[in-house]
Protein backbone atom coordinates (compact mmCIF):
# COMPACT_ATOMS: atom_id res chain seq x y z
CA UNK A 1 0.00 0.00 0.00
CA UNK A 2 1.38 3.27 -1.01
CA UNK A 3 0.40 6.50 1.20
CA UNK A 4 0.38 9.65 -0.40
CA UNK A 5 2.40 12.55 1.56
CA UNK A 6 0.20 15.18 2.93
CA UNK A 7 1.54 18.72 1.18
CA UNK A 8 2.69 20.99 4.43
CA UNK A 9 4.25 23.59 2.32
CA UNK A 10 3.51 24.36 -1.61
CA UNK A 11 3.03 27.30 -4.04
CA UNK A 12 -0.19 28.69 -4.43
CA UNK A 13 -1.58 30.30 -7.81
CA UNK A 14 -3.23 33.44 -6.87
CA UNK A 15 -5.05 35.58 -8.67
CA UNK A 16 -5.71 39.10 -7.62
CA UNK A 17 -9.04 40.07 -7.13
CA UNK A 18 -8.34 43.57 -5.39
CA UNK A 19 -6.38 46.38 -4.46
CA UNK A 20 -6.34 48.99 -1.74
CA UNK A 21 -4.16 51.83 -1.38
CA UNK A 22 -4.04 52.31 2.25
CA UNK A 23 -1.51 54.66 2.78
CA UNK A 24 0.37 56.62 0.58
CA UNK A 25 3.45 53.64 0.48
CA UNK A 26 1.25 50.50 1.63
CA UNK A 27 -0.48 48.78 -0.97
CA UNK A 28 -2.57 46.53 -0.38
CA UNK A 29 -3.11 42.73 -2.76
CA UNK A 30 -6.13 40.30 -2.32
CA UNK A 31 -5.27 37.62 -4.00
CA UNK A 32 -8.44 34.65 -4.26
CA UNK A 33 -7.76 30.81 -5.78
CA UNK A 34 -8.78 27.71 -6.12
CA UNK A 35 -6.50 26.16 -3.45
CA UNK A 36 -6.28 29.38 -0.81
CA UNK A 37 -8.66 27.73 1.71
CA UNK A 38 -5.22 25.13 2.48
CA UNK A 39 -3.21 28.55 2.91
CA UNK A 40 -1.72 28.17 5.90
CA UNK A 41 -2.04 30.79 8.54
CA UNK A 42 0.29 30.37 11.21
CA UNK A 43 0.25 33.77 12.19
CA UNK A 44 2.88 36.70 13.67
CA UNK A 45 5.55 37.45 10.87
CA UNK A 46 4.68 34.30 9.26
CA UNK A 47 6.91 34.86 5.68
CA UNK A 48 6.31 33.24 2.79
CA UNK A 49 7.93 33.47 -1.24
CA UNK A 50 6.25 35.08 -4.06
CA UNK A 51 7.13 34.50 -7.44
CA UNK A 52 6.55 37.35 -9.84
CA UNK A 53 5.82 37.28 -13.69
CA UNK A 54 8.15 39.85 -16.01
CA UNK A 55 7.89 40.91 -19.24
CA UNK A 56 10.50 37.83 -20.76
CA UNK A 57 9.19 34.99 -18.00
CA UNK A 58 6.43 33.88 -16.66
CA UNK A 59 5.75 32.02 -13.48
CA UNK A 60 4.43 28.51 -15.71
CA UNK A 61 8.34 28.66 -16.08
CA UNK A 62 8.89 27.98 -12.13
CA UNK A 63 9.82 24.34 -10.70
CA UNK A 64 7.16 23.67 -8.41
CA UNK A 65 8.61 20.06 -6.77
CA UNK A 66 9.67 19.97 -3.29
CA UNK A 67 13.39 20.71 -4.32
CA UNK A 68 11.89 23.86 -5.96
CA UNK A 69 15.07 26.06 -4.70
CA UNK A 70 17.62 23.21 -6.44
CA UNK A 71 15.57 23.35 -9.85
CA UNK A 72 15.27 27.26 -10.13
CA UNK A 73 19.23 27.67 -9.70
CA UNK A 74 19.62 25.17 -12.51
CA UNK A 75 17.83 27.61 -14.43
CA UNK A 76 19.50 29.67 -16.92
CA UNK A 77 19.67 33.00 -15.66
CA UNK A 78 17.04 34.56 -18.65
CA UNK A 79 14.60 31.48 -17.54
CA UNK A 80 14.19 31.88 -14.03
CA UNK A 81 11.23 33.43 -12.77
CA UNK A 82 12.00 36.19 -9.71
CA UNK A 83 10.91 35.20 -6.45
CA UNK A 84 10.64 37.79 -3.58
CA UNK A 85 9.86 37.73 0.12
CA UNK A 86 6.59 38.97 1.96
CA UNK A 87 4.88 38.43 5.00
CA UNK A 88 0.93 37.05 5.05
CA UNK A 89 -0.92 39.74 6.73
CA UNK A 90 -4.30 38.10 6.54
CA UNK A 91 -5.79 35.08 5.52
CA UNK A 92 -9.81 34.32 5.01
CA UNK A 93 -10.19 30.68 4.56
CA UNK A 94 -13.79 30.66 4.38
CA UNK A 95 -13.77 33.05 0.96
CA UNK A 96 -10.62 31.50 -0.24
CA UNK A 97 -8.57 35.00 0.30
CA UNK A 98 -4.84 35.94 1.31
CA UNK A 99 -4.24 40.03 1.77
CA UNK A 100 -0.34 41.07 1.47
CA UNK A 101 0.26 44.10 1.97
CA UNK A 102 3.63 45.44 -0.10
CA UNK A 103 5.50 48.53 -0.18
CA UNK A 104 5.90 50.12 -3.61
CA UNK A 105 9.41 51.38 -3.29
CA UNK A 106 11.78 53.30 -6.65
CA UNK A 107 10.70 50.93 -9.47
CA UNK A 108 14.05 48.80 -9.54
CA UNK A 109 12.85 45.50 -8.82
CA UNK A 110 10.34 43.30 -10.09
CA UNK A 111 8.90 43.12 -7.09
CA UNK A 112 8.34 46.84 -7.39
CA UNK A 113 7.91 46.82 -10.87
CA UNK A 114 4.95 44.33 -10.73
CA UNK A 115 3.29 46.39 -7.75
CA UNK A 116 3.23 49.76 -9.75
CA UNK A 117 1.26 47.92 -12.58
CA UNK A 118 -0.85 45.01 -11.25
CA UNK A 119 -4.40 44.87 -12.58
CA UNK A 120 -6.82 42.44 -11.28
CA UNK A 121 -6.90 39.86 -12.35
CA UNK A 122 -3.12 39.20 -12.63
CA UNK A 123 -1.42 35.97 -11.79
CA UNK A 124 1.26 35.11 -9.80
CA UNK A 125 2.53 32.16 -7.23
CA UNK A 126 3.14 32.41 -3.81
CA UNK A 127 4.94 29.55 -1.44
CA UNK A 128 3.25 29.76 1.99
CA UNK A 129 2.57 26.41 4.42
CA UNK A 130 -0.63 24.97 4.20
CA UNK A 131 -3.17 24.46 6.68
CA UNK A 132 -1.81 20.60 6.79
CA UNK A 133 1.81 22.19 8.59
CA UNK A 134 1.30 21.62 12.30
CA UNK A 135 4.00 22.56 15.00
CA UNK A 136 6.77 25.02 15.06
CA UNK A 137 6.38 27.02 12.05
CA UNK A 138 8.94 27.39 9.97
CA UNK A 139 8.91 31.22 8.76
CA UNK A 140 7.83 32.23 11.99
CA UNK A 141 10.57 34.56 13.73
CA UNK A 142 8.85 35.98 16.68
CA UNK A 143 9.61 33.42 19.34
CA UNK A 144 8.94 35.62 23.01
CA UNK A 145 9.90 34.31 26.07
CA UNK A 146 6.50 32.55 27.54
CA UNK A 147 7.12 35.69 30.43
CA UNK A 148 8.49 38.81 28.08
CA UNK A 149 7.40 41.86 30.66
CA UNK A 150 8.25 44.31 27.78
CA UNK A 151 8.09 43.73 24.16
CA UNK A 152 9.88 45.89 21.37
CA UNK A 153 8.78 45.42 17.84
CA UNK A 154 10.69 47.92 15.60
CA UNK A 155 11.29 48.17 11.78
CA UNK A 156 11.30 50.36 8.59
CA UNK A 157 8.38 50.09 6.30
CA UNK A 158 9.21 46.31 4.88
CA UNK A 159 8.60 45.06 8.31
CA UNK A 160 5.14 47.18 9.44
CA UNK A 161 3.28 44.35 8.32
CA UNK A 162 4.75 41.79 10.42
CA UNK A 163 4.24 44.29 13.11
CA UNK A 164 0.45 44.85 12.51
CA UNK A 165 0.24 40.92 12.48
CA UNK A 166 1.90 40.25 15.89
CA UNK A 167 0.12 43.67 17.13
CA UNK A 168 -3.39 41.90 16.10
CA UNK A 169 -2.23 38.86 17.47
CA UNK A 170 -0.93 39.58 21.07
CA UNK A 171 -3.16 39.03 24.08
CA UNK A 172 -4.44 42.81 25.54
CA UNK A 173 -2.30 42.69 28.44
CA UNK A 174 0.89 42.36 26.53
CA UNK A 175 2.64 45.42 26.94
CA UNK A 176 5.61 47.49 25.10
CA UNK A 177 6.91 49.72 22.49
CA UNK A 178 6.53 49.79 18.46
CA UNK A 179 9.31 51.32 17.05
CA UNK A 180 8.43 52.31 12.84
CA UNK A 181 9.92 54.35 10.06
CA UNK A 182 8.15 55.07 7.30
CA UNK A 183 8.41 56.90 3.76
CA UNK A 184 5.41 59.52 4.43
CA UNK A 185 3.85 60.78 7.92
CA UNK A 186 0.74 59.66 6.48
CA UNK A 187 2.04 55.68 6.71
CA UNK A 188 1.84 56.21 10.56
CA UNK A 189 -2.09 54.80 10.15
CA UNK A 190 -1.40 51.96 8.96
CA UNK A 191 -0.84 49.77 12.03
CA UNK A 192 -3.31 48.87 14.26
CA UNK A 193 -3.08 50.14 17.68
CA UNK A 194 -2.66 48.10 20.45
CA UNK A 195 -3.69 49.08 24.21
CA UNK A 196 -0.22 47.86 25.62
CA UNK A 197 1.79 49.78 23.19
CA UNK A 198 3.48 53.14 22.92
CA UNK A 199 3.95 53.97 19.27
CA UNK A 200 6.54 55.52 18.33
CA UNK A 201 6.41 56.32 14.47
CA UNK A 202 7.98 59.01 12.13
CA UNK A 203 8.52 59.94 8.62
CA UNK A 204 12.35 59.94 7.08
CA UNK A 205 12.69 63.54 5.76
CA UNK A 206 14.64 61.86 2.34
CA UNK A 207 16.70 59.16 2.07
CA UNK A 208 19.73 60.53 3.76
CA UNK A 209 17.44 60.35 6.33
CA UNK A 210 16.64 56.79 6.14
CA UNK A 211 17.28 54.82 9.66
CA UNK A 212 17.82 57.87 11.80
CA UNK A 213 14.28 57.46 13.65
CA UNK A 214 15.07 53.54 13.65
CA UNK A 215 18.24 53.86 15.14
CA UNK A 216 17.70 56.39 17.52
CA UNK A 217 14.53 55.37 19.00
CA UNK A 218 15.18 51.65 19.05
CA UNK A 219 18.24 53.16 21.31
CA UNK A 220 16.40 55.15 23.64
CA UNK A 221 13.49 52.32 23.84
CA UNK A 222 16.14 49.45 24.61
CA UNK A 223 18.15 51.89 26.56
CA UNK A 224 14.89 52.66 29.29
CA UNK A 225 13.21 49.05 29.28
CA UNK A 226 16.35 46.37 29.13
CA UNK A 227 17.99 46.19 32.25
CA UNK A 228 21.44 47.06 32.31
CA UNK A 229 23.72 44.33 31.04
CA UNK A 230 27.65 43.74 30.23
CA UNK A 231 28.69 44.61 26.91
CA UNK A 232 29.61 41.58 25.00
CA UNK A 233 31.95 41.48 22.15
CA UNK A 234 30.12 40.91 18.99
CA UNK A 235 31.31 39.31 15.57
CA UNK A 236 31.25 40.96 12.48
CA UNK A 237 28.34 40.00 9.53
CA UNK A 238 29.50 41.16 6.21
CA UNK A 239 25.90 41.93 5.36
CA UNK A 240 27.07 42.47 1.44
CA UNK A 241 27.70 38.91 1.34
CA UNK A 242 25.52 37.21 4.02
CA UNK A 243 22.24 38.60 5.39
CA UNK A 244 21.78 39.50 8.99
CA UNK A 245 19.52 36.68 10.45
CA UNK A 246 19.71 36.47 14.22
CA UNK A 247 16.57 35.03 15.61
CA UNK A 248 17.64 33.08 19.35
CA UNK A 249 15.79 29.48 19.71
CA UNK A 250 15.72 26.35 21.27
CA UNK A 251 16.68 23.31 18.72
CA UNK A 252 13.04 22.87 18.82
CA UNK A 253 12.44 25.90 17.73
CA UNK A 254 10.80 27.89 20.92
CA UNK A 255 12.22 30.65 22.63
CA UNK A 256 15.62 30.58 23.77
CA UNK A 257 14.62 31.99 27.48
CA UNK A 258 11.34 31.36 29.32
CA UNK A 259 10.85 34.66 30.70
CA UNK A 260 12.80 37.87 29.62
CA UNK A 261 12.27 41.61 30.56
CA UNK A 262 12.41 42.81 27.70
CA UNK A 263 11.97 40.50 24.39
CA UNK A 264 13.27 42.90 21.05
CA UNK A 265 12.35 41.99 17.52
CA UNK A 266 14.14 44.17 15.26
CA UNK A 267 13.37 43.94 11.02
CA UNK A 268 14.22 46.33 7.82
CA UNK A 269 17.14 47.25 6.12
CA UNK A 270 20.04 45.38 7.14
CA UNK A 271 22.62 48.19 7.80
CA UNK A 272 20.64 49.46 10.66
CA UNK A 273 19.68 46.46 11.88
CA UNK A 274 23.25 45.65 11.74
CA UNK A 275 24.17 48.90 13.20
CA UNK A 276 21.27 48.20 16.29
CA UNK A 277 22.68 44.90 16.96
CA UNK A 278 26.23 46.13 17.50
CA UNK A 279 24.86 49.41 19.90
CA UNK A 280 22.28 46.58 21.73
CA UNK A 281 24.60 43.63 22.62
CA UNK A 282 28.13 45.42 22.49
CA UNK A 283 26.89 48.69 23.81
CA UNK A 284 24.04 47.72 26.37
CA UNK A 285 24.79 44.36 26.89
CA UNK A 286 21.10 43.24 26.39
CA UNK A 287 20.80 39.31 26.71
CA UNK A 288 21.04 37.68 23.30
CA UNK A 289 18.73 34.87 23.40
CA UNK A 290 15.97 37.72 23.93
CA UNK A 291 16.12 39.55 20.62
CA UNK A 292 15.95 38.66 17.06
CA UNK A 293 17.36 40.78 14.34
CA UNK A 294 16.81 40.80 10.72
CA UNK A 295 18.03 42.23 8.42
CA UNK A 296 14.83 42.37 5.44
CA UNK A 297 16.80 43.69 2.38
CA UNK A 298 19.75 45.49 1.98
CA UNK A 299 20.35 48.36 0.19
CA UNK A 300 21.71 48.98 -2.95
CA UNK A 301 21.19 44.70 -3.63
CA UNK A 302 18.63 42.87 -5.04
CA UNK A 303 16.99 39.82 -2.86
CA UNK A 304 18.98 36.96 -4.48
CA UNK A 305 21.29 38.94 -6.16
C1 LIG B 1 10.98 38.00 5.98
C2 LIG B 1 10.67 39.16 5.07
C3 LIG B 1 9.39 39.68 5.02
C4 LIG B 1 9.10 40.78 4.20
N1 LIG B 1 7.82 41.25 4.17
C5 LIG B 1 7.51 42.29 3.37
C6 LIG B 1 6.15 42.76 3.27
O1 LIG B 1 5.22 42.18 3.85
N2 LIG B 1 5.92 43.85 2.49
C7 LIG B 1 6.92 44.48 1.79
O2 LIG B 1 6.64 45.47 1.08
N3 LIG B 1 8.20 44.04 1.83
C8 LIG B 1 8.51 42.95 2.59
N4 LIG B 1 9.79 42.48 2.63
C9 LIG B 1 10.83 43.20 1.87
C10 LIG B 1 10.89 42.81 0.38
O3 LIG B 1 11.16 41.43 0.26
C11 LIG B 1 12.06 43.61 -0.29
O4 LIG B 1 11.81 44.99 -0.21
C12 LIG B 1 12.34 43.14 -1.71
O5 LIG B 1 13.71 43.35 -1.96
C13 LIG B 1 11.58 43.90 -2.79
O6 LIG B 1 11.92 43.31 -4.02
P1 LIG B 1 12.15 44.16 -5.36
O7 LIG B 1 12.07 43.18 -6.47
O8 LIG B 1 11.24 45.32 -5.38
O9 LIG B 1 13.62 44.71 -5.21
P2 LIG B 1 15.01 43.90 -5.37
O10 LIG B 1 15.14 43.38 -6.77
O11 LIG B 1 15.13 42.89 -4.25
O12 LIG B 1 16.03 45.07 -5.15
C14 LIG B 1 16.26 46.05 -6.17
C15 LIG B 1 16.73 47.34 -5.52
O13 LIG B 1 15.66 47.86 -4.73
C16 LIG B 1 16.15 48.14 -3.42
N5 LIG B 1 15.05 47.88 -2.46
C17 LIG B 1 14.50 46.69 -2.13
N6 LIG B 1 13.52 46.85 -1.21
C18 LIG B 1 13.46 48.21 -0.97
C19 LIG B 1 12.64 49.02 -0.13
N7 LIG B 1 11.67 48.50 0.63
N8 LIG B 1 12.85 50.35 -0.13
C20 LIG B 1 13.81 50.91 -0.92
N9 LIG B 1 14.63 50.20 -1.75
C21 LIG B 1 14.44 48.86 -1.77
C22 LIG B 1 17.34 47.19 -3.21
O14 LIG B 1 18.25 47.72 -2.27
C23 LIG B 1 17.93 47.12 -4.60
O15 LIG B 1 18.82 48.21 -4.81
C24 LIG B 1 10.12 41.37 3.42
C25 LIG B 1 11.41 40.83 3.44
C26 LIG B 1 11.68 39.73 4.26
C27 LIG B 1 13.07 39.13 4.26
Amino acid sequence: MTETAVRTSGFFRARVSAITDLTPSFRRFTFTGDDLHEFGDPGFDQRIKVVFPTSSVGVDAMPTDDDWYTAWRELPDAARPPFRTYTTRAVRHDVGEVDIDMVSHDVLGPASAWIERAAIGDELLIWAPTTAHTGVSYGIDFVPPARSEQILLAGDETAAPAIAVILEQLPADARGVVVLEVPHIDDAGYLPRHPGFEFRVAARVDDADRHRHLVSAVQDAAASLAPAGRGADVEEVDIDEGILWEVPRTAKGGAALKSAPLYSWLAGEAGAIKALRRHLVSELGVDRRAVAFMGYWRLGRAENA
